[in-house]
């Protein structure tokens, strides 16, 4: 069983060799009266909350930090190989809580079947899994959007944004995205129907070009940077505008958080500003499949995945994103059957 193991909780940016790759020799079994499933690993996402996984908390936070010297546990699609819950069988597909290895002994009650697959199994770590629930969450209950409103998307080709884009469009509105590097822009301007886009890394001033893509501001900001950016943001705002505060990943690796120096313009232009985690909207997948199923096969909805193959190759994938290495969701294949 090739595993991915967690070395010890980092301050600053990670590294490669924060994971170590290794080869578990016993062979893994169901314990005896177990309710939990042995599964066999297909697809693991990267997702940026894992960065604070690999840290020590010193208060409670919304997720679990590693534990040094067991396998990186994360989101995954897996198939069923033996089930100690009447409600899985051998042989069942389901997306949920994993570990970073080709074969998890998981519990039950994260986990979600997978009964449409007619669509790329990959696409439960991502277009159809959290990622998936985070835009359809944030955009359409925290954004209260609105056809013809201007909606600005930071870190814009990634998991979330790209699809956040898309929604946004489907609802008329007009968009515009950053992201770190010219094909990036490319991606939003071309594949996802953004109305313009822009690599942030070649604008030295952000308010300029934030003025100079909204003229009359932004209605909605969807934010997955934080720090300069969001100070560049703030007083762009159109009046009653809202900010879904999704993440802020600019801000995961430094020890101390960059202050916001523009939060006045809360109050002078009456924004909305409003932080959300997608756990809280679990209850609307079924709702969410119903909505992304058909947009999928009727071609109105496209995603575009970084797919690494093995787990060798799994720490780098990681640690990509925090360098803007992926382009679009990344995902690791441990095995496609
Ligand atoms: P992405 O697929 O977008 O990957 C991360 C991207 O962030 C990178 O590719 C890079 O793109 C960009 N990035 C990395 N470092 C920086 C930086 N210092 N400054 C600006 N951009 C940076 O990730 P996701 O779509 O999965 O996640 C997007 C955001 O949503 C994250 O902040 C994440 O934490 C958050 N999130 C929140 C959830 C919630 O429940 N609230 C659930 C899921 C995600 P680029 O090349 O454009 O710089």
């Amino acid at each position: 069983n090739k595993q991915v193991i967690f070395g010890d909780y980092i301050t600053g940016f990670p590294k490669e060799s924060d994971l170590k790759l290794t080869t578990a020799t016993t062979k893994l079994k169901l314990p005896e009266g177990s309710t939990g499933l042995l599964v066999k690993n297909l697809y693991l996402s990267c997702d940026p909350y894992m960065r604070s996984r690999m840290t020590k908390h010193d208060r409670p936070t919304y997720v679990q930090s590693f534990t040094p010297g067991s396998p990186v546990t994360g989101l995954g699609v897996a198939k069923v190989l033996e089930s100690g819950d009447t409600k899985f069988k051998p042989g069942d597909l389901v997306w949920g809580h994993t570990g970073w290895e080709e074969y998890s002994v998981i519990t039950t009650e994260s986990l979600i079947k997978i009964h449409h697959t007619d669509v790329p199994l990959s696409y439960y770590t991502g277009l159809l899994g959290m990622p998936g629930m985070t835009a359809y969450a944030g955009f359409y209950e925290i954004c209260s959007p609105k056809k013809g409103e201007t909606v600005y998307i930071s870190a814009a080709s990634g998991a979330v944004g790209q699809l956040v884009g898309q929604f946004a469009k489907l609802t008329g509105c007009y968009v515009v995205g950053s992201a770190g590097s010219t094909e990036k822009v490319d991606l939003l301007k071309n594949k996802f129907g953004f109305d313009e886009a822009f690599n942030y890394k070649d604008e030295p001033d952000l308010d300029a070009a934030l003025r100079r893509y909204f003229p009359d501001g932004i209605d909605i900001y969807f934010e997955n940077v934080g720090g300069k950016m969001l100070d560049a943001v703030l007083p762009n705002m159109r009046l009653k505008g809202r900010i879904a505060v999704c993440g802020m990943i600019s801000q995961y690796n430094l020890e101390r958080p960059e202050g916001i120096h523009n939060l006045m313009s809360l109050i002078v232009k009456q924004v909305r500003m409003e932080g959300f985690l997608v756990f809280s909207y679990y209850h609307l997948y079924g709702k969410f499949l119903e909505t992304v199923l058909p947009y999928i096969k009727e071609g109105k909805i496209t995603y575009v995945e970084d797919v690494v193959e093995d787990l060798e190759n799994a720490p780098a994938a990681l640690i990509g994103l925090f360098s803007g290495r992926n382009v679009g969701k990344q995902v690791i294949v441990v095995s496609r059957e």
